[in-house]
């Protein structure tokens, strides 16, 4: 028998799901049960093709907006990134049932932004243009009362009106670094700058960011299991590589790791997206191990175990079995 080279895999904690990804899968799972399929999700519920194939198997259907649902007594998800006012209005006016899944956090984040706006202040919001999360925020302002900023330099060039006070919230998923340095600039510009009475970054970024700075240095190898547009996984790949890590990058699943650029002198290291399942984790620790003879070291640097409730009508719908696992990422 070939003995199989060693190699030390560093696999991160906290990484994977979060309480925001796991309530908003929980709640397509049980409303399919509650109501039965299909039901309908607008936007991927969370950015991960993997869950996403999963909830089409078990009778979700996806659209990308509320006209291309039939009239019908089925629900519509709006997803975990949440949306602009205007969606749920635009569902009322059609009779449409929905049930809201934008993780608590991010509407925080909503309503942070409307103190500001209640308070005669101009939003900055601090993000990246396009992602869901940031127009679903936006749209919680009226026109004109928001303005975005995606970088120190948009920091700079931000001219704020004659007498105009300034308050800032961020998306949730940014890198915790890069955000400190544009909030950084926008007080040196405008020094009554409001912030938010809490911090928008949340605690599972945070933290996946955290577990990642501190595994990275001295890997020659670090994947962060994720999906390209996944706002959390990317932010992951830019902290092992600043943190130490001689290479970093995204992938979906086993197969798209370069096996044939890996031997047993590398050490490797492991983390994951809030939206990325267990089990996605799991084959690629099997595939090491298929290889390897790897010893998987748990790099922790804390221990989560925030959960947030689904809505009440869905509280009294049992979750067991093959659809636990799948809620908890682990099939
Ligand atoms: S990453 Fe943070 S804000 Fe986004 S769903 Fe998870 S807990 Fe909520």
């Amino acid at each position: 028998m070939i003995e199989k080279p060693p190699m030390t895999v560093l696999l991160c904690g906290p990484r994977g799901f979060c309480a925001g990804v796991d309530r908003a899968i929980q709640i397509v799972v049980l409303a399919l049960k509650k109501y039965g399929a299909p039901v309908y999700v607008r936007h991927e519920i969370v950015h991960n093709r993997y869950v996403v194939e999963g909830l089409e198997a078990k009778g979700a259907v996806f659209v990308d907006t509320l006209s291309e649902i039939p009239e019908t007594g089925q629900p519509v998800i709006f997803s975990a990134h949440g949306v602009p006012k205007s969606v749920p209005e635009a569902a009322k006016k059609r009779n449409l049932k929905f049930l809201d899944a934008t993780c608590p956090l991010v509407s925080k984040v909503h309503k942070q932004a409307l103190l500001h706006l209640k308070r005669g202040r101009h939003v900055l919001l601090i993000g990246h243009q396009g992602h869901p999360e940031v127009i679903g925020t936006m749209g919680q302002l009226p026109p004109g009362t928001v303005s975005l900023v995606e970088t120190v330099g948009d920091a700079d060039n931000f001219q704020a009106k004659n007498g105009q006070s300034l308050g800032y919230v961020t998306q949730t998923t940014l890198s915790v670094d890069d955000t400190a340095d544009i909030i950084t600039r926008l007080k040196e510009r405008f020094t009554d700058l409001a912030a938010p009475s809490a911090e928008s970054i949340c605690y599972a970024t945070t933290n996946r960011q955290e577990a990642v700075k501190a595994a990275a240095p001295g890997c020659d190898f670090f994947f962060v299991v994720g999906a390209p547009n996944s706002s959390n996984s990317r932010r992951l790949v830019e902290v092992a590589e600043r943190s130490g890590a001689k290479r970093a990058m995204l992938v979906q699943n086993e197969n798209e790791i370069p096996w044939d650029e890996i031997d047993e002198r590398m050490k490797i290291g492991i983390s994951a997206g809030a939206s990325a399942p267990e089990v996605l984790i799991e084959a690629i620790l099997e595939s090491f191990k298929s290889r390897f003879n790897a010893a998987i070291e748990l790099a922790e640097t804390t221990v989560e175990d925030e959960e947030f409730l689904v809505m009440r009508e869905l509280r009294q719908t049992p979750l067991e079995g093959s659809d636990m696992a799948f809620v908890n990422g682990a099939l």
